[in-house]
């Protein structure tokens, strides 16, 4: 079993190995590489700057990753580990207030994932609507009274 993604493109071309999926067993492994649902949900917790990012002196980071809040498998956080940004996720945990810890979940992460991306696309969305409020809905008569 891989993730949607991994199946989609193993081994890219200019990868020296085939991708090492996170969800072999539909539940998180620490023993993964390149896992590319893991790379976009990693990409997704560390955003445009890397002012998100949790770092150590000696390059180990951890990423939070706020769950958004119509994800019905779970709610909080989901916590990620890795070293320096190199292809493998270490640690990748769903916590939230009252509940233990449990590890992340093939459909929880593709759940989140396209939570994520819905509202991305929503954000979008409501940004090109605002841009079209502001052109007058009608146009200015033609000055010299047109052809
Ligand atoms: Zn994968």
């Amino acid at each position: 079993m891989t993730c949607k993604f991994c199946k989609a493109d193993l081994q890219p071309e200019n990868f020296a190995q085939p991708r090492q999926c996170a969800f072999r067993s539909g539940v998180f492994n620490s023993d993964n590489w390149m896992c590319d649902l893991m790379s976009q949900l990693r990409y997704a917790a560390i955003g445009e700057s890397e002012e998100k990012l949790h770092q150590t002196t000696d390059g180990e980071s951890c990423l939070v990753l706020p769950i958004p809040e119509e994800a019905e498998t779970c709610t909080g956080f989901l916590v990620m580990t890795m070293y320096k940004r190199r292809g493998c996720t270490g640690q990748a945990l769903i916590m939230c207030d009252d509940d233990e810890p449990t590890h992340l979940t093939l459909s929880q992460a593709e759940e989140i994932l396209s939570l994520l991306k819905f509202s991305h696309k929503r954000n979008i969305a409501d940004s090109e609507r605002s841009l079209t409020q502001q052109i007058p809905l009608q146009p200015e008569p033609c000055k010299d009274g047109g052809p």
